[in-house]
């Protein structure tokens, strides 16, 4: 067979969509619209400026602010090399050299991030293999010098470690430092919405490109009535958008001072280990690893034993219990309905005091629409001076399913005016109307090929158009246009400015 008949045989590959990611469409895109235009609205009326951030910054980054230690570093990052440019594509066996000259120059000049110890021994184990190679007959003995060189290849490091981002306030804090924004008056209120990315197993509600609309304030006192403010911000978005059956979570997780929270985790830790034996393994693994996570369980068999365990409302210092009180008394002051949820915590050692958490209807398991809290610490531990800072992140794919499951969906907007021309004459008016009638903000569909009347009229209806206008030659010439109702089927004869005064009344 030849190699033309071969191809013709085989069929293109289909591609599809990544597993965990999905196409956002029409109609529903228009909900998604809604959401983040309202997101704008409410936001600029709280004084938050929207924020853009990359998608894709250090992997070091996340390390520091998110934490080595947690699933989303350790596991759901999106990591990859971001080769430097100035490197040639791929080094042949005949170009190592001049490819590990290259290496070295930029590794010597910073612009890689190799340390010298990699680079020497590449190039140690290059020689030996070249050597070899000069020695044909010597090929075999080589195979093991060549498997190591390609291993030592491997392990060079020929760009910056980089990955998408698996949340933002990481980035959000990454631009305060770097543009000085502690000279701004203070705090500084940002907002951001857009796509995250993490390696998580895709079910209803969870994805692995997902979105969030996020906003942080940061600088300025830790007043409570901030952290309420925050609150009361997210409570009128969601009420804004119509989201049914929410429930506001709240606590307070203390600092880490032994008088408050390390005190506190010590007692769960010596609790936790007396109970040890009738914990999943999931848990008796976090007893070391963070013990404050084992009151996130969901295992049925543990709830009878969380339940004993102390609370950390009980060993929280007199600042932060102060706090609390304060913030809880700033919500009601605001009419922001909440419930106190003493098992809601955050893993991390600059999280601190004032946790919330926002559930919703329809979602199933995944019903957690956002998550927020306080982090003192977070600006300080990037490099930055010590400041306060306070955030929440929406998830916006659970937000949309909810508010798709209680019926919250715009119907799918059909045109205004479906332009039903016959004739080259009527075609060139048909363009100008098009023109004006989008100029007016109307949607117009203007059929790009000749269609008879009764066709044009069946298309108009099935794209649920309000009304079609009528354009042939006889309109053309007599300057009045045919402007067909579709719900009832009339028809009135209007000049071209009777006809846009007519569509454009409310
Ligand atoms: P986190 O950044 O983990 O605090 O998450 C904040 C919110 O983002 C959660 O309450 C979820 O609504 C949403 N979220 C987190 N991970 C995912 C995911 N993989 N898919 C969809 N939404 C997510």
């Amino acid at each position: 067979m030849s190699e033309g008949a071969v191809k013709k045989e085989e069929k293109p590959r289909k591609f599809q969509a990544i597993r965990g990611t999905r196409d956002l469409l029409p109609p529903e895109t228009a909900l998604w619209t809604r959401v983040e235009q309202t997101a704008h609205e409410v936001f600029a009326t709280f004084g938050f400026g929207e924020i853009r951030p990359p998608v894709f910054e250090p992997t070091d980054l996340f390390a520091r602010a998110v934490g080595g230690e947690t699933d989303i570093v350790s596991k759901e990052m999106y990591t990859f090399v971001d080769r430097s440019e100035k490197l040639e594509p791929q080094p042949s066996i005949g170009s190592m050299d001049v490819f590990l000259e290259q290496v070295k120059r930029l590794s010597k000049s910073g612009e890689l991030p190799q340390d010298e110890i990699d680079l020497e021994l590449v190039e140690k184990q290059w020689k030996k293999v070249d050597g070899l190679l000069q020695g044909i007959s010597k090929i075999e003995a080589g195979s093991t010098e060549i498997y190591t060189l390609i291993m030592l290849f491997e392990a060079l490091r020929l760009g910056g470690d980089v990955s998408l981002r698996p949340e933002a306030t990481a980035s959000v804090c990454r631009a305060y430092i770097e543009h000085n924004m502690q000279q701004l008056p203070q705090p500084v209120k940002l907002y951001y919405m857009g796509p995250m990315f993490r390696r998580e197993r895709p079910q209803k509600g969870r994805y692995r490109q997902f979105y969030q609309i996020g906003a942080e304030i940061l600088g300025g006192p830790d007043a409570p009535a901030i952290d309420a403010e925050l609150i009361e911000m997210l409570m009128t978005f969601f009420g804004k958008l119509g989201l049914e059956g929410t429930t506001l979570d709240i606590n307070s997780i203390g600092h880490a001072a032994d008088n408050c929270r390390r005190g506190y985790v010590r007692k769960l830790k010596a609790e936790l280990e007396k109970v040890k034996d009738k914990l999943g393994a999931d848990s008796q693994r976090r007893i070391e690893t963070n013990p404050l996570r084992v009151l996130d369980s969901k295992l049925e068999h543990e709830q009878a034993i969380v339940e004993q365990l102390p609370r950390i409302a009980d060993n929280l210092c007199d600042d932060c219990k102060m706090h609390y009180a304060a913030v809880k008394r700033e919500l009601a002051l605001r009419d922001v309905a909440y419930r106190e949820n003493w098992r809601l915590v955050r893993g991390l050692d600059y999280y601190m005091r004032t946790t919330f958490e926002i559930t919703a209807r329809g979602l199933g398991s995944q019903n957690a629409v956002c998550g927020g809290g306080r982090y003192d610490g977070l600006v300080q531990l990037l490099g930055g001076p010590p400041t306060k800072g306070i955030g929440f992140a929406i998830g916006e794919d659970r937000l949309i399913l909810s508010l798709e499951e209680s019926g919250k969906v715009p119907a799918a907007p059909g045109p205004d005016v479906y332009i039903a021309w016959m004739g080259q004459n009527a075609y060139a008016t048909a363009i100008r109307a098009a023109r004006a009638l989008r100029n007016a903000g109307l949607r117009v569909e203007l059929p790009a090929t000749e269609l008879k009347f009764g066709k044009a009229l069946e298309r108009a209806s099935k794209l649920g158009s309000r009304f079609a206008l009528i354009l042939g030659d006889n309109e053309v010439a007599d300057g009045q246009w045919t402007l067909k109702t579709l719900r009832d089927g009339s028809q009135q004869k209007l000049t071209e400015p009777a006809l846009l005064e007519y569509l454009l009344k409310p």
